[in-house]
């Protein structure tokens, strides 16, 4: 199979992996992302307000992943009103902080894919 890096750069990603050398991880933990890769030293965050993209992420993830398929589960009656409206009110309260920096290694793996020229270019640099 042919190595398509701008696949690869999004598989790490998604996978908590560092883009660049898909051995350090991007997520320390649930709650808190490493600054750099502990492997090669690269600097996740772009610049101000990079990782603002992984907030939209995060929220059509809730939308599709959680909310529409509770508004459906209540739509063909399977899921009474209070109990669709208790759901979701816990799911605004919790997913979103469960689920924040997961999105943000999404994000990195998704810019990657898109410019998977700049991660190119940042491991030429990083050979020489
Ligand atoms: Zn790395």
């Amino acid at each position: 199979m042919e190595f398509n890096p701008r696949i690869t750069y999004f598989k790490r990603g998604i996978s908590n992996k560092c883009p660049r050398c898909g051995v350090g991880a991007i997520l320390k933990t649930l709650f808190v992302r490493h600054e750099i890769c502990p492997h090669c030293q690269m600097k996740y965050d772009r610049g101000d307000g990079f990782f603002s993209a992984a907030m939209a992420i995060n929220y059509a993830l809730i939308a599709v992943l959680y909310f529409l398929p509770l508004m459906l589960l209540w739509l063909i009656g399977w899921l009474p009103g209070k109990a669709t409206v208790v759901l979701c009110f816990l799911g605004v309260m919790t997913i979103p902080i469960l689920s924040y920096r997961y999105s943000q290694a999404l994000w990195l793996g998704l810019y990657y894919y898109v410019t998977s020229e700049n991660l190119e270019e940042s491991q030429k640099e990083v050979e020489k």
